[in-house]
């Protein structure tokens, strides 16, 4: 097995002759802005629910004002954090690499605000909220949250049909938005270096995609905190943020502050 140092000198390698990369990140990214992964503690107010049994559309069928109360707390939770040091070392790599494909499970919009162009979400957005009967689109303004929030809290309704309004992310259970899922395949399929950065690898199909760019000829590297199992690629062990500007750094000279 390589040491860290080892996987390091490999990674700096492939990504200065990557000509096509993909960056595949998930809830990691976002933690060090203080957004908690799936695997973390809930905070406060949510301390006593398992976060995978609220996002399900019967949990939304069941409780409605639960489940929009705790999307709006996400929203807000999201609205009040700042993108960090991976967020806009990912940006600062579109400057270097030939291409660049970003793909994401997360449905905050840190990437964006890093200034990430074309992210490709999985799993839909938090600002995305639709109908839950007829799908039309439901704007949320943002800085729109009740103070202080309430546990529960009840979903608007549709102009159109009346209909509840539903938040805009994939729960468990649904399928993955179709034209997202055709790119992000496509581009792994097309790459020859895949980072996947903060992910489990847990949730499929998204977690597939490091396996499959490596079926299909790529290298894949792994950014984790915890020494993950990884069946394609090797491991850096350690904190997104970190890895990332020693990465672009030893690549390609990047000295800006990030
Ligand atoms: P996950 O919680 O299953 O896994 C997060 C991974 O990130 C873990 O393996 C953990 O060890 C690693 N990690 C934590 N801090 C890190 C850091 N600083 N640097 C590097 N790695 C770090 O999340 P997932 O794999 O994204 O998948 C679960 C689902 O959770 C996704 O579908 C996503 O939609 C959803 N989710 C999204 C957000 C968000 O949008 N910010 C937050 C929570 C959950």
């Amino acid at each position: 097995m390589k040491t860290n140092e080892e996987a390091f000198a490999e990674a700096v390698e492939l990504l200065r002759n990557a000509s096509r990369l993909v960056i595949f990140t998930g809830a990691g990214v976002s933690a060090e802005s203080g957004i908690p992964t799936f695997r973390d503690k809930q905070t406060g107010l949510w301390a006593k629910f398992d976060p995978a049994e609220l996002a399900t559309a019967s949990a939304f069928r069941k409780d409605p004002d639960l489940v929009w109360g705790w999307y709006e707390w996400r929203r807000l939770l999201v609205a009040q954090t700042k993108p960090n040091t991976a967020h806009r070392a990912i940006a600062a790599l579109e400057r270097h690499v030939p291409e660049l494909i970003l793909v994401t499970q997360n449905v905050d919009d840190l990437h964006e605000r890093a200034g990430s162009s074309d992210v490709i979400h999985l799993h839909g957005s938090l600002q995305a909220a639709r109908c839950f009967a007829c799908s039309r689109p439901y704007p949320l303004r943002s800085n729109d949250y009740p103070d202080p929030l309430p546990l529960r809290s009840q979903p608007p309704r549709c102009a159109r049909c009346n209909g509840r309004v539903r938040p805009g992310v994939v729960w468990f259970g649904e399928a993955l938005p179709e034209q997202e899922l055709r790119k992000a395949f496509q581009a792994a399929k097309d790459s020859d270096l895949l980072l996947s950065v903060g992910t489990s690898g847990v949730v499929y199909p998204a977690a597939d995609l490091p396996n499959f760019a490596s079926r299909h000829g790529a290298n894949v590297i792994h950014i984790n905190t915890e020494p993950v199992d990884v069946p394609a690629g090797f491991i850096l062990q350690g904190r997104a943020g970190e890895w990332l500007v020693r990465l672009l750094t030893a690549a390609f000279g990047h000295t800006s502050q990030l």
